[in-house]
């Protein structure tokens, strides 16, 4: 068995060590016995996105989405959608995350027309919402509790049929307001979350991995790994909030 993920605009949207997703996503598959191939696509660069079983897309500031817009509509846009309708499993934080909606309005009041691939808007407010923060996922997604970092002046509102990835434990979340966290659509798996999220949160890495093998070979129940230190880091930062 063998996945193949792509991680794209890993040279404009990589806050907070994002990337950190792809080597746990590769660790955790290679511990396994499981084939794992990383291909980068930057900003300006057109590639076939068909061949890819999961893709992650990380977090960036105001600026670094602005200057995604170009490429975005003229060269990935229409083949991120494509992906995602297709079933394809999608980790997009933050930044990543936003540009999956109809529209960014950054609190400076710049409107970043995006993806509209998900039906939610996320308009900035001058507060940040900054801080550790928990989060239980949805039962769909395991149901598993995620502990991670925000830092984010966008206030994320679903529309009417998206569900969230999660119910906010503690922190922030979409909009502060709500409880709600993320949004899960298909086999997309959006969240505020830095850290990078996925070395702390073993259960929640196992389940994208699971449904990208899943869509790609039918069944699929991942070998448990020990986790001892990830449940550590996991649960050290449960205690600090
Ligand atoms: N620039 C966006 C915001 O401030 C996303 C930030 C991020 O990716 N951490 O909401």
């Amino acid at each position: 068995m063998e996945l193949k993920i792509c991680h794209l605009y890993p040279d404009v949207l990589n806050l907070y060590g994002d990337r950190g997703n792809i080597l746990c996503l590769q660790k955790r598959l290679e511990w396994r016995g499981i084939e794992c191939r990383v291909e980068y696509v930057k900003l300006g660069e057109k590639s076939d996105l068909t061949g890819y079983d999961l893709f992650f897309i990380g977090g960036g500031q105001d600026f670094d989405q602005e200057i995604l817009l170009e490429d975005l509509r003229i060269k990935k846009g229409p083949e991120i959608r494509a992906a995602l309708e297709d079933g394809r499993t999608f980790l997009c934080i933050c930044g990543g995350y936003q540009m999956m909606g109809h529209y960014y309005e950054t609190a400076d009041g710049e409107k970043c027309e995006f993806l509209g691939a998900i039906d939610f808007c996320t308009v900035g407010g001058k507060k940040r919402m900054i801080g550790n923060y928990a989060f239980r996922l949805g039962d769909e997604s395991g149901g598993s509790t995620v502990v991670g970092f925000e830092n984010h002046s966008g206030r994320t509102r679903l529309g009417s049929g998206v569900r969230p990835l999660g119910k906010v434990l503690k922190g922030y979340g979409n909009n502060g307001k709500d409880k709600t966290e993320g949004v899960r659509y298909r086999n997309a798996f959006c969240t505020y979350s830095h850290g990078p999220v996925l070395p702390k949160n073993p259960a929640f890495a196992d389940t994208l991995l699971e449904t990208a093998l899943r869509r790609k070979y039918g069944a699929c129940t991942l070998e448990p790994l020990l986790d001892q230190f990830e449940n550590l880091a996991h649960d050290s930062v449960l205690k600090k909030i």
